[in-house]
């Protein structure tokens, strides 16, 4: 058969060693992990190879995902990142644990976990810093209480995310802090919150430094199963693999060109005034892939082929140190916002990858 084109190849055995690793690293200080397959569109495969490798539940932003991963017959304990009133039903009926920040939302919950004759379960996310999600910790009390008093809610739970939107390092102290809200709940309510969710794949260096992990027990972790790195910096973890996925498109063209257009420059298709680098006349290469396929700046070419710049549908490539003719197959890496993108595109097929490369 032949192989389509472009198309995104996924190794699940990279992602399930990656997924080990982790796992086992952050199961030195009894921190277990969610699995985020947000990034990747809940794709069953790679559910089962996060599983594989050891991660307890699977967590997804969109409560689409955790059905599709369910209905593929994934089976695991399902983890809500992103909770909406107007999905309430659905958020009972598919996610075992979801998070959440409002009492309205919870309190749907709790309405529609009792009309399905079911509890369901929520861990509650504290404001650290960041100014995402988060209820502020000096309202926490109160917000405990009145979730209590809800008849099918059960607290299994607290949780915080750092270095999303406002790029909040996670650190002693915010973690710190996190742990001691875990203990004046517990106290003040005589509860027991199993589950106390210190962060994502920023929480490396916090946690490769700390001397204490405090009641942190759990983190969400996509981008370094998936990417194998961290988040803070972008350093690659060690020992993990940063080529899961590989993107692979089709040379349409190639020829010698002068490098610098020839006329009166206006504006490009996308309204930018381009400006350009004579390199003489050098071969170009076009690939059939472009920025309604993945934002280009999220490439990264393994085959010292420059990426010159991209329009909708074309990427130009300086091709002056390769052999590569009409039909070739071209190979990139991917960051974390093109790996979202590539596995969104209806036009990217996916192809797994099943032994060791
Ligand atoms: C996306 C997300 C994560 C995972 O983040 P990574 O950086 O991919 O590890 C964790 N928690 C929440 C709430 C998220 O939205």
């Amino acid at each position: 058969m032949k192989s389509l084109l472009p198309r995104i190849e996924i190794s699940l055995p990279k992602i399930r060693h990656n997924a080990r690793v982790l796992s086992t690293l952050y199961r030195k200080k009894g921190i277990s992990l969610m699995g985020v397959t947000k990034a990747i569109l809940g794709e069953p495969l790679i559910a089962r190879a996060m599983i594989g490798g050891g991660v307890k539940f699977i967590a997804d932003s969109r409560i689409e995902n955790i059905l599709k991963m369910k209905a593929a017959g994934v089976s695991t304990s399902f983890v809500l990142l992103r909770t909406a009133f107007s999905q309430a039903e659905s958020v009972v009926l598919g996610a075992d644990i979801s998070l959440n920040t409002e009492l309205e939302t919870i309190l749907e919950l709790s309405h529609q976990a009792k009309l399905l004759q079911k509890v369901h379960r929520i861990i509650i996310m504290a404001e650290l810093g960041d100014r995402r999600e988060g209820v502020m910790p000096c309202d926490f009390p109160a917000f405990i209480a009145s979730v209590l008093s809800l008849p099918c809610i059960d607290i299994v739970g607290i949780g915080c995310n750092l270095a999303c939107y406002g790029g909040i390092e996670p650190d002693n102290n915010n973690m710190g802090q996190l742990s001691i809200l875990a203990n004046t709940i517990e106290e003040k309510f005589s509860l027991k919150l199993p589950i106390v969710s210190g962060g994502n794949s920023a929480n490396y260096r916090w946690y490769q430094r700390t001397l204490d992990s405090g009641r942190i027990n759990n983190l969400r972790l996509g981008e370094s199963i998936l990417l194998g790195r961290e988040t803070v910096n972008g350093e690659v973890i060690v020992g993990l693999h940063t080529d899961a996925f590989r993107l692979i498109a089709e040379v349409i063209e190639s020829k010698d060109k002068s490098s610098l257009p020839s006329g009166t420059i206006g504006r490009d298709a996308f309204g930018n005034v381009p400006s350009f680098l004579d390199r003489g006349v050098h071969r170009r290469v076009i690939v059939a892939l472009g920025r309604q396929d993945v934002p280009v700046s999220g490439l990264k070419s393994g085959e010292c082929l420059e990426i010159l710049g991209s329009s909708s549908d074309h990427l130009v490539l300086d091709g002056e140190n390769t052999t590569l003719s009409v039909g070739k197959e071209v190979s990139f890496g991917l960051d974390y916002k093109a790996l979202l993108s590539a596995m969104t595109s209806p036009f990217i097929a996916k192809s797994y990858v099943s032994q060791y490369s």
